[in-house]
């Protein structure tokens, strides 16, 4: 067994995950900030709405991991696409916009601990585009009659990425303009949620994307009367500061 491929089972096993090479079927601009890239290997890796996986890219000389989020999984073909953020330099970024069909990728999956809070009656998905796979993936998991509600924050216009949906699902999107605000600044979003009134009944929320910003919207989520239970919470990326090389951002305060 090659070396890479035998890191990669060994940290596979220590997540409680599966190790597999996948080929890149092709990845392609979906809007200004966005890759999708589809890869054909073992469909068990996607594993449940929320899930994402761990794919070993080599930047710089050397390999690091990132993490992306699946967005769509094909079970017949053996197929799961994932959406990566390209608007920045970075490994992740560099790899998926030089991606070609035929590629060898070591995976690791699933990962995660974000899934669909099934008994809550009303979904607020909210963060930046690198947690649109995610919101996109669960919301299209929610059983009719439900609620997804969206406020993304974007810089483009071409960035406002729809998705189709059930139609028993009652579905409500915002897409905040970023204007000249830092991308550390929780201002937009924080905004947008002052603008959605919260259903009387059972609400969930899951917050994707800038570590500050998540910060900030979990701050506000709760002010707003939901308890920590009813908040999904995940730090994709830190302003400034690279992931690690294991595909985790920097959660130190200082
Ligand atoms: C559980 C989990 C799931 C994730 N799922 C997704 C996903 O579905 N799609 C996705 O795009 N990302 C996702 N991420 C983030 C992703 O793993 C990468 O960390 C991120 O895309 C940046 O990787 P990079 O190597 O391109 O840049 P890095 O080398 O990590 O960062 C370089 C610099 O780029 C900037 N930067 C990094 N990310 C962004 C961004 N998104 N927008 C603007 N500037 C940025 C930062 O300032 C950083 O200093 C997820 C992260 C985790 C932990």
């Amino acid at each position: 067994m090659p070396s890479a491929h035998r890191s990669s089972t060994e940290l596979a096993e220590r997540l409680g995950a599966r190790a597999a090479s996948c080929t890149v079927v092709g990845a392609r601009p979906i809007c200004a900030s966005l890759h999708e890239v589809v890869l054909h290997g073992d469909p068990r890796l996607a594993g449940v709405p929320g899930n994402d996986v761990m794919v070993r890219v080599r930047h710089n000389g050397h390999h690091v991991r990132r993490r992306y989020t699946v967005r769509s999984v094909d079970y017949d073909n053996h197929r799961f696409s994932i959406w990566v953020s390209t608007d920045h330099d970075g490994a992740g970024s560099a790899w998926a916009q030089s991606a070609t069909a035929g590629e060898a990728l070591d995976v690791i999956g699933p990962r995660g601990k974000i899934t669909l809070a099934e008994s809550a009656d009303w979904h607020l998905f909210i963060g930046d585009v690198s947690g649109l796979a995610a919101f996109y993936r669960l919301a299209q998991s929610i059983e009719t009659p439900g609620r997804a509600v969206f406020i993304v924050e974007i810089d483009q216009d071409d960035d406002a990425l729809t998705a189709d949906f059930d139609e028993g699902l009652g579905v409500t999107g915002i897409f905040v303009d970023r204007r000249d605000r830092s991308r550390n600044d929780p201002a937009g979003l924080l905004s947008g949620l002052s603008a959605f009134a919260f259903p009387p009944d059972q609400g969930h929320a899951y917050v994707l994307g800038e570590f500050s910003v998540v910060r900030a919207l979990r701050a506000a989520l709760g002010d707003r009367g939901l308890r920590d239970e009813d908040i999904s919470h995940k730090a994709y990326w830190r302003l400034g500061r690279p992931n690690a090389e294991h595909g985790e951002p920097d959660k130190s305060d200082s």
